[in-house]
């Protein structure tokens, strides 16, 4: 079962010329993490506003959305802005490099404010969960709640966006270079962390990482954008070849060392 279903989608911010990225057909598999890698430019991020309703950059093709309750194009979806808004609320939460912490609001503030906007959606009581993310994340000592984000550090900022993309309740959590600031420790705990969430909820996640390595160790599925080999089409394209899956016993298919994927990838990218 799939979360996405890609077919034909060509994206990019910009209306004319070749797109970003071409995907003939891809699937977000449901209750797993996907990563996306790719270098710098070759539209990760275009792909990930795609399906996560943050920009119209959908030119061609379809993208399905299985949500809990049905099935959603959002290629057109957005001249329906009330149904944007709704998914984007309700289904869907979202992590960035930056923290985006309102510097007017305390942190604890800060943690329940999705929570707030999207009302009493998530059945976990919010004292209960902030009490589970402060303690897990390491941000309990020094009354770090109660003071504002310019009063805590640039890694605990960070760990405090993650706390308030968690705090609510969500189907699809996408990540855009979430542990770009951190160093691989504590990327592997906030990887780790997803992974715990994602199965509890029963939720999908879409990371974008320039981490290889971690990719390598902690997602289900890793699809890659590489050069399109029709320019005129697209710049990018994620060609099935570069869609990597574990096997039954955990391994990567066609990589029972998980280096030699790290090796193939980074020769790749
Ligand atoms: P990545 O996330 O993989 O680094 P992006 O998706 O941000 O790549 O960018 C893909 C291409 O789209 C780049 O050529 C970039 O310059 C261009 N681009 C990114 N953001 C915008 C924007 N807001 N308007 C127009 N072009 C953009
Ligand atoms: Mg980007």
């Amino acid at each position: 079962m799939n979360a996405f279903e890609i077919e034909n989608l060509e994206c990019s911010y910009l209306e004319k010329g070749p797109a970003v990225v071409w995907i003939e057909k891809l699937g977000i598999p449901k209750g797993k993490l996907t990563v996306i890698l790719g270098r710098s430019g070759s539209g990760k991020s275009t792909l990930l506003e795609a399906l996560g309703l943050m920009n119209n950059t959908i030119r061609e093709g379809r993208v399905t959305y299985h949500s809990p309750c049905r099935d959603e194009n959002l290629a057109g979806i957005w001249h329906r802005y009330r149904k944007v808004a709704a998914i984007r609320k309700n289904r869907f939460s979202f992590i960035f490099q930056d923290d985006y912490l309102m510097p007017h609001y305390t942190n604890s503030e800060n943690m329940l404010i999705a929570r707030l906007i999207q009302g009493g959606m998530n059945p976990v009581p919010a004292g209960e969960m902030i009490d589970r993310l402060t303690g897990s994340l390491n941000l309990s000592g020094n009354g770090i709640r109660n003071k504002f984000p310019y009063q805590v550090a640039g890694g605990q900022r960070q760990r405090l966006s993650f706390a308030r993309a968690m705090m609510k309740d969500f189907d699809i959590l996408f990540g855009d270079e979430p542990t770009g600031n951190l160093d691989y420790k504590n990327s592997g705990r906030l990887i780790g962390y997803i992974k715990e969430t994602i199965r509890e909820k029963a939720a999908t996640a879409i990371v974008v990482t320039h981490n290889i390595e971690l990719s390598a160790e902690k997602a289900d599925r890793i699809v890659m954008l590489s050069p399109c080999a029709d320019k005129n089409r697209a710049r990018f394209s994620i060609q099935p070849d570069h869609v990597f899956d574990r096997d039954g016993q955990d391994q990567w298919i066609n990589y029972p060392e998980q280096d030699d994927l790290v090796a193939f990838i980074k020769n790749a990218i």
